[in-house]
């Protein structure tokens, strides 16, 4: 169970002389270190240390050796399914649809309900102590979904997925799509209600997004009904695009698009758009692709990118390259796609893999990473009250502790969390004022009780691998082991 502070409505919790705050400077738009400043909340949101009479004060706790940082926004996850897939996927990816792991490996693993929220529970957990506040969980809706989300503590986004068409493929060179408008129309009618009963969950904390699921398993009018569906609600849309070298192909075989540029021509890129993974817009060299539009389509509309580096990464794929994306004017945001559900590692596995894709040490760096883990998630959900620590914000935020061998010695502590000590020094994590996590370890669900049914549902899983895939091959001929063939 999450914590609860009876007196939280009436008393103010204050964080005395914390050694370094990463605080909001509205004048620039982005963070501000402070260093030996108190902080303060009450109830669910921050409040000015300055304004607080000692009556209106209830806890105190000390700062000193303690980082405070706003809590992470996850844009771009897929927690019910990835954790099972752990120790399995990670060597693989299709050679001959240019190291794509979509098309061969994703569908070889089913599960069932409780696998899911057993996967849920885990990952929620995980991410939560790595000082992730807000997530957007992109999931087939399943059942106990919403009702885990809202046991989690987190803030949550549900974006249910739906889509017309399935990929497949039967020989590993060739990508074919089998189509069902009428399954996809009831897919997306079973989504919006989850949608909607995630908007009317008693937490206050959960919302939802309209996620036609990829640019090239859903129509014209399926990308059209979804628009339609968000601005009723007044939702964003998420959905998979430039992800493949295979999808970029095949929407310029159907349309004679870019898949940015069939976005822009259905009229979907904005504001209220969020792509992942927007890897291969049109300046992408794998693609050897001769126009340069699609980063300008990106930032001229608004529209956000869901950056995902590690699990491109290790298929050898690097979106190119982060900061150009950001100095072009485009909104990014980070997402973990798939595990570990670690965030900090996400952030250097995003800075690295700019690095390497530029031939610059300067494509991208921490301060380029946190906004978009923070401020550029926040736009990305259209909220000015998250990923931040300003008076007035909602109290969503972490500790770390500098004491922690993981973060001496301390110089630039921000840059030791992120390449050095990862999720190690976190220790409390708060959303909406209510601790979530609790010296590292996140409260909501037991976890070895999550991760018993974790195993099974991968092993169950594993067993079956040979009859989805199109060679009939088992999991060990598929992905051996190490050290063990
Ligand atoms: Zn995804």
């Amino acid at each position: 169970m999450t914590e609860t502070t009876p007196t939280a409505a009436e008393k103010a919790t204050l964080i005395r002389g914390v050694d370094w705050l990463l605080a909001y400077d509205p004048d620039t738009g982005t963070h501000k270190v402070q260093r030996g400043v108190d902080m303060a909340f009450r109830g669910d949101r921050f409040v000015d240390p300055a304004s607080l009479a000692p009556s209106d004060i209830g806890e105190t706790i000390d700062g000193a050796g303690k980082m405070i940082l706003p809590g992470f926004i996850d844009i771009h996850a897929h927690p019910g399914f990835e954790t099972m897939l752990k120790g399995l996927t990670e060597e693989v990816g299709s050679v001959k649809l240019q190291m794509s792991s979509l098309y061969e490996y994703l569908f070889l693993f089913d599960t069932t309900h409780a696998g899911m929220v057993a996967a849920t529970q885990v990952a929620l957990s995980e991410l939560m102590q790595s000082g992730v506040t807000t997530i957007c969980d992109i999931s087939t809706p399943h059942e106990g979904w919403i009702d885990t989300l809202g046991a989690s503590g987190m803030r949550a986004i549900a974006a249910p997925m739906f889509r017309e068409a399935r990929w497949y493929t039967d020989n590993g060179h060739e990508v074919l799509y089998d189509w069902d408008e009428k399954a996809g129309e009831a897919r997306m009618t079973a989504a919006l209600a989850e949608v909607d009963a995630a908007m009317a969950h008693p937490s206050g904390r959960l919302t939802g997004m309209i996620c036609p699921a990829q640019i090239d398993t859903c129509s014209q009018a399926m990308f059209e009904a979804s628009r339609d569906a968000a601005r009723v609600r007044g939702l964003k849309i998420q959905t998979h695009a430039a992800q493949s070298v295979v999808e970029f192909q095949e929407i310029m075989r159907r349309h004679g698009e870019t898949p940015i540029g069939w976005l822009n021509k259905m009229d979907m890129l904005g504001e209220d758009m969020i792509v992942g993974h927007g890897i291969f817009l049109d300046h992408n060299d794998w693609l050897g692709w001769p126009n340069r539009d699609d980063i300008g389509l990106l930032a001229d509309s608004g529209t956000t990118v869901a950056h995902c580096p590690t699990v491109f990464v290790r298929r050898g794929i690097a979106l190119q390259d982060v900061g150009s994306y950001v100095r072009a004017g485009v909104n990014v945001g980070l997402g973990t796609d798939t595990y570990p559900h670690n965030f900090i590692e996400e952030m250097r596995n995003g800075i690295y893999a700019a690095r390497v894709s530029a031939h610059d040490v300067r494509a991208s760096n921490v301060e380029i990473m946190v906004h978009a883990a923070t401020i550029g998630g926040a736009t990305a959900l259209g909220r000015d009250d998250i990923g931040r620590i300003a008076p007035g914000a909602k109290a969503d935020f972490f500790t770390v502790d500098l004491t922690d061998p993981s973060m001496r010695p301390v110089f630039d502590p921000l840059r030791s969390l992120i390449y050095s000590a990862g999720d190690r020094p976190v220790r409390d994590v708060y959303v909406d004022g209510i601790r979530v996590v609790r010296d590292g370890t996140a409260l909501a669900f037991d976890m070895d009780d999550a991760m018993t049914r974790l195993e099974a549902a991968q092993k169950a899983s594993v067993a079956e691998v040979h009859r989805y895939d199109w060679g009939g091959r088992s999991a060990e001929e598929l992905m051996p082991p190490a050290f063990q063939s």
